[in-house]
């Protein structure tokens, strides 16, 4: 068995300082001890926040924003009346997630900040992997690429992002509160994760001490006729093949505004700008609804198994949206 160091800081600043000398955060572990068996993660230091109270204020009934500490569980979040009234996008999203078990001991911020499941990535050393091993390789150009993504992959890496929240989260242009040795910033969520280009094992924005503090969403009317769509192999504790977060705001039949974000299709939660302009200002019907499907996943590519996903990406966005339409 690898040894490593256990520690539990006193309090958020101090959990900085140890970062800074290396380590993982350790929240609800569902992904990091995983990771830690299967000899992925092998940290030397494990931070355990989870008693850290800064970390885990939770406000859903703001005028302006909603608030969800970083340590917020799945569970909590999915079950909140008002997240279920106002923003069901968010409340699907977590639900569609995982395993009842899971979401009760996994946070928000170790959902956003979980790894891809692509199989050569896990599965160690037999298979070269350039997000676990730069510059060793990718064992899935060769391999089984059915559930690569089909957008925002490189030569590098084609791994998928693979967690259903972030893509429900953005659609509300969500923002990250995050705190590190140099000090407090805001990332706008969309743009905390990142395409792979030639740096695959560089997944994110945050700097290696950052921590995530909380998550806010801005209040929005888009919100109530909202709604997360997974099609997976099995319906229950499976991955997306493709995934939809949709959100309408509509005067009579005309769209005044629309948002929409795809999940695992992409190696990062995919925002659909070109899917909301085609639909904004325009009459909504199934036309429209499957025209924004097709613009949703415009520039995708297809590998040698994974093309029906594209399709299937269409579909997935077109039938959110008409779901979305009925709660206006
Ligand atoms: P941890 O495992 O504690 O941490 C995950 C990572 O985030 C670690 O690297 C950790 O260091 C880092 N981290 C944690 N908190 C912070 C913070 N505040 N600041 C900075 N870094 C931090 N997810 C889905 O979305 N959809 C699914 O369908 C799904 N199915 C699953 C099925 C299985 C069998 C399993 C095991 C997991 C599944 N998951 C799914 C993933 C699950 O949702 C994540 O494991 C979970 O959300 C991670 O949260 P955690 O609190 O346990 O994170
Ligand atoms: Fe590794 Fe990415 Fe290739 Fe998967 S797709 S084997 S994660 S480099």
């Amino acid at each position: 068995m690898r040894q490593f160091e256990y520690i539990r800081p006193a309090d958020v600043n101090d959990a900085v300082r140890i970062l800074s000398g290396g380590g993982k955060l350790l929240a609800g572990g569902t992904t990091l001890y995983d990771l830690m068996k299967l000899r992925i993660e092998r940290p030397a230091r494990i931070v355990d926040i989870n008693h850290l109270s800064d970390l885990k204020h939770y406000d859903s009934s703001g005028d302006h924003e909603l608030v969800f500490g970083a340590l917020a569980r799945m569970s909590d979040v999915a079950a909140d009346r008002r997240i279920i009234r106002d923003y069901p996008a968010i409340s699907e999203s977590l639900w569609r997630a995982a395993s009842q078990q899971l979401r009760n001991m996994a946070s928000l911020g170790g959902n956003l900040l979980q790894r891809t499941r692509c199989h050569y990535f896990r599965g160690g050393d037999p298979y070269a992997c350039n997000k676990r091993d730069p510059g060793s390789g990718c064992a899935a150009i060769e391999g089984l690429d059915r559930g690569q993504a089909v957008l925002g992959a490189s030569r590098a890496c084609s791994a998928v992002y693979p967690g259903d929240l972030a893509a429900a989260l953005i659609i509300f242009d969500a923002e990250i509160d995050v705190i590190g040795s140099g000090g407090e910033r805001m990332i706008p969520l969309e743009e905390l994760h990142r395409e792979p280009g030639d740096t695959p094992h560089i997944e994110t924005t945050l700097k290696p001490d950052e921590i995530i503090v909380r998550i806010r969403v801005p209040t929005t009317p888009l919100g109530r006729a909202s709604t997360y769509l997974k099609v997976r192999d099995r319906e229950s504790y499976a991955f997306a093949l493709a995934s939809a977060a949709v959100a309408l705001q509509m005067d009579g039949d005309i769209v005044l505004g629309a948002r929409v974000a795809l999940g695992g299709l992409a190696t990062r939660p995919w925002r659909a700008r070109a899917a909301e302009r085609l639909l904004i200002g325009r009459r909504f019907d199934e036309a429209a609804a499957r025209a924004a499907g097709e613009a949703a996943v415009e520039g995708a590519k297809p590998g040698r198994s994974s093309g029906f996903r594209i399709e299937l990406g269409a579909r997935t966005v077109a039938d959110a949206l008409m779901i979305a339409r009925q709660r206006t």
